[in-house]
């Protein structure tokens, strides 16, 4: 539970977004699409309550994706920089899933759920502790 507002944007500035103190689940994610979009080792995100984000500024483009799992993932993206900000439909999903570093403050990954463990890349070390899964929970 976060107990203060969040506040995050896209790397040139022009999505502009809150996210109201609410439930939040941390996920590193090590899938090959997650690596991909992020053009990095691993994907972070943080599952809120759609209900909790409003945008305050810009206009995210979309972006339909179908997962290797058959869901389709509908990812969220500025079209000047390119920065993904979240995944889901902030119309229709109960969910969405904000990439973490969009946020301004950094997020706890201490306790975040481990994912497609089984792609991690060399050299990232999990925390101690943590539920992790070789493949998709
Ligand atoms: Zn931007
Ligand atoms: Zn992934």
């Amino acid at each position: 539970m976060a107990t203060t507002e969040r506040t995050g944007s896209c790397e040139c500035g022009a999505i502009k977004f809150i996210i109201a103190p609410t439930d939040e689940k941390a996920i590193m994610c090590h899938c090959a699409s997650c690596q991909k979009q992020s053009a990095s080792a691993f994907g972070s995100v943080i599952v809120v309550p759609t209900e909790a984000v409003s945008v305050v500024s810009g206009q995210p483009k979309q972006w339909l994706r179908v997962a290797d799992s058959g869901n389709e993932v509908l990812a969220n993206f500025c079209e000047t920089c390119g920065t993904r900000v979240w995944h889901g439909d902030i119309e229709k999903d109960a969910m969405l899933k904000v990439r973490a570093g969009s946020l301004d403050d950094p997020i706890d990954f201490s306790k975040a759920i481990q994912i497609w463990t089984s792609r991690k890349a060399p050299g990232i070390t999990l925390p101690e502790g943590v539920p992790h899964f070789a493949h998709h929970p």
